[in-house]
C-alpha cells in the first residue's frame, strides 16, 4: 500500500458557487471525493483507491490548508506553508499531490522546487479549470493522474500535472485561460505523458539526492519583473531599480535582446548593477534561450546584466528571490544564475 498526502490549499478545483461567484469551501473537497467511485473503494479504509490491476494499492489523506486561496492570492508566505506541511509529514508519506488554483500555480511549482532541498520523492501539483462538482470536467482526470503518478513513480521532483502531462514545475508556464491544456514548458518535453499507460521519460527526471532533506524560504520579497516594451523610456526604468530593490528579471525581446541605441537606458541598468541590483535577462518568447548572438543583446551583458538561459520569467523571479534570501554574497548569486539548480535551465555547452 503506498501513502499518499494530499496538500489542499484552494483553487477552481474544489470551488463551489456562491453568491460573488466561484469560492473555495473548507471541509468539501475531503467529504466529496469519499463519494466519488473513482477516488474511494467502500470496501476499503477512507480515501482508498479502487485496485486496479496493474497499480500497487493507494491510500490518501487529505490535508486541508487553510486559507482555501483562489490561487490569484498566494504570496511567498502561502509557498512556505506549502513547504512546511510536506516537510512536516516528509516521512509518513510515500509522495504529495498540492492541490493548488491555475493560475499561479507555475510559480509555486518553481518556489517549491527551490525550497524543497535534496527531494526524493515526488511532489506534483495539479488543479483544474473547471469544478469538481461540475459534471463536465477536467479535475477527476488531473487529480487521479497526480495522485497515480505519485503513488506509482519515485520521480524526485517538484512537478505540475495538467492534461495528460507531467511537466517539470519550475519549466512550465499557465498559457491558456480557457482550454483544459492550460499548461504547457516551451524548453522541456513532459517528464511523463499519460495516455493508454504513464510513460516516465526517466531520461530527464533528475537523480535522487544525497543529502537530507529540508526547507530553505524564500524571505527576498524585494525583487521585480519588467516585461520590456517598445518606448519604455530610461527615467522610468530608473524609477523601478532604485532602493530597496535587490533583483530585477528583464524580460527582453527575441533572444535576449534591448535596445542599445539609448546611452542612458543601457547606464540606469549598469548605475543599478553597481549598487548591487541583480538583473537578470529572460526572453519574453515562450520557447528559446538568451543568446549572445546579437548586439542589443550583448549591450545588456556589458551593462551588468546576467543571462538567464531558457528559463521562463516565472522560475527566473522565483530563482533569484531564493538566491537572494541564501547566505550568499552577489558575486556568488550572479555565478548561479546561469547554473542548473533544480533543472530549470539549459546549461551552456561550452564555456563561452
Ligand atoms: N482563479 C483560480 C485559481 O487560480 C483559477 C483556477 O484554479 O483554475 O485559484
Amino acid at each position: 500500500m503506498r501513502h499518499i498526502l494530499l496538500v489542499y490549499t484552494g483553487g477552481t478545483i474544489g470551488m463551489q458557487r456562491t453568491e460573488r461567484g466561484y469560492a473555495p469551501v473548507g471541509g468539501f473537497l475531503a467529504e466529496h471525493l469519499a463519494r466519488l467511485p473513482s477516488f474511494h473503494d467502500p470496501a476499503q479504509p477512507l480515501h482508498t483507491l479502487p485496485s486496479a490491476a496493474s497499480v500497487e494499492q493507494i491510500r490518501y489523506d487529505v490535508l486541508e490548508s487553510p486559507p482555501l486561496l483562489d490561487s490569484s492570492n498566494m504570496a511567498r508566505t502561502d509557498w512556505i506553508r506549502i513547504a512546511r506541511a510536506i516537510e512536516d509529514n516528509y516521512d509518513t508519506y510515500d509522495g504529495f499531490v498540492v492541490i493548488h488554483g491555475t493560475d499561479t500555480m507555475a510559480y509555486t511549482a518553481a518556489a517549491l522546487s527551490f525550497m524543497l532541498e535534496n527531494l526524493g520523492k515526488p511532489v506534483v501539483l495539479t488543479g483544474s479549470q473547471i469544478p469538481l462538482t461540475q459534471l463536465r470536467n477536467d479535475a477527476v482526470e488531473n487529480l487521479l493522474g497526480a495522485i497515480l503518478i505519485a503513488g506509482q513513480f519515485d520521480i524526485p521532483e517538484v512537478g505540475l500535472y495538467f492534461h495528460e502531462s507531467l511537466w517539470r514545475g519550475n519549466r512550465v508556464q499557465k498559457v491558456d485561460a480557457s482550454s483544459l491544456d492550460a499548461f504547457h514548458a516551451g524548453n522541456l518535453r513532459p517528464l511523463a505523458r499519460v495516455g493508454v499507460s504513464i510513460e516516465v521519460d526517466w531520461s530527464i527526471v533528475r537523480e535522487a539526492p544525497h543529502g537530507p532533506f529540508g526547507v530553505r524560504p524564500i524571505t527576498e520579497s524585494n525583487v521585480v519583473s519588467i516585461r520590456l516594451y517598445p518606448g519604455l523610456s530610461a527615467q522610468m526604468l530608473d524609477r523601478i531599480l532604485q532602493p530597496p530593490l535587490e533583483g530585477v528579471v528583464l524580460e527582453t525581446y527575441g533572444s535576449g535582446n534591448a535596445p542599445d541605441n539609448n546611452p542612458d537606458f543601457l547606464r540606469v541598468l549598469r548605475e543599478a548593477s553597481d549598487r548591487g541590483v541583480v538583473l537578470v535577462n529572460c526572453t519574453q518568447c515562450h520557447r528559446g534561450t538568451v543568446t549572445s548572438d546579437y548586439a542589443a543583446g550583448n549591450s545588456l551583458s556589458e551593462a551588468g546584466v546576467i543571462g538567464g538561459r531558457d528559463m521562463t520569467p516565472e522560475a527566473a523571479l522565483i530563482k533569484l528571490s531564493w538566491l537572494l534570501s541564501q547566505e550568499l554574497s552577489r558575486d556568488e548569486v550572479k555565478e548561479l544564475i546561469p547554473k542548473s539548480i533544480r533543472g530549470e535551465l539549459t546549461e551552456a555547452r561550452s564555456p563561452r
